[in-house]
């Protein structure tokens, strides 16, 4: 099981908050007359002290399952759990609200944070819809290479064609005949898009 610090952290938010319950359900602890927590089935004191029995009794594993974390986070896991680790802390300390889930409106979300350096961001989305966010943005992260890589030619073809302009004629005239060569011995015209692609590629060939 991968080692899932804001889940942790989650859990423990919702011991420090105290919330108003219309319908008062006692502890299903043995003999425990307090409060049920919001969503839980035990009271805050006896589900700290679960929680605590729990990490008293797995303490080797948890430790040994941390370090091995920690020899395997590169740095940009590691600033990828720093930034998760700040917005529990801001969650805690009230100074961020979590939204809503962006596809269902669920009130029940974890942040989803693309750029550590910026956690403020992070989008809200249910457990269920956060694997959607995830892949909206490998998409939108795909469209940007390729925007890259597009604007990228654009640059590299007006300055050739800015260049080829400054070029002695006969030089210009070589250049076009060359890029007029189009696949399987065809002739293209000097508007078609290879054409334009060619004539680029001949320039910085012979540059
Ligand atoms: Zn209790
Ligand atoms: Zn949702």
């Amino acid at each position: 099981m991968p080692f899932r610090p804001l889940d942790e952290l989650d859990d423990l938010a919702d011991i420090g908050l105290s919330r108003l319950l219309p319908l008062r359900r006692i502890c299903s602890s043995k003999a425990c007359r307090g409060t049920a927590r919001h969503g839980g089935r035990h009271c805050l004191a006896c589900h700290a002290r679960a929680v605590q029995r729990y990490r008293d009794r797995h303490a080797q594993q948890l430790a040994a399952r941390r370090r091995d974390a920690d020899s395997r986070r590169d740095d940009r896991t590691r600033a990828e759990d720093s930034a998760r680790a700040k917005l529990a802390m801001a969650l805690r300390r009230e100074t961020m609200k979590r939204g809503m889930c962006q596809i269902c409106g669920t009130a029940d979300v974890v942040g989803v944070v693309e750029d550590p350096q910026r956690w403020r961001d992070a989008v809200w989305a249910c457990r269920e819809h956060r694997q959607a966010e995830l892949e909206r943005r490998r998409d939108a992260a795909a469209q940007r290479a390729a925007d890259a890589k597009q604007a990228a030619w654009y640059d590299e073809r007006t300055q050739a064609l800015a260049a080829i302009e400054l070029l002695p004629p006969a030089e210009r005239a070589q250049l076009h005949a060359l890029a007029q060569q189009g696949p399987v011995g065809t002739q293209l015209s000097p508007s078609a898009p290879l054409y334009v692609m060619n004539l680029v590629r001949v320039y910085r060939a012979r540059s």
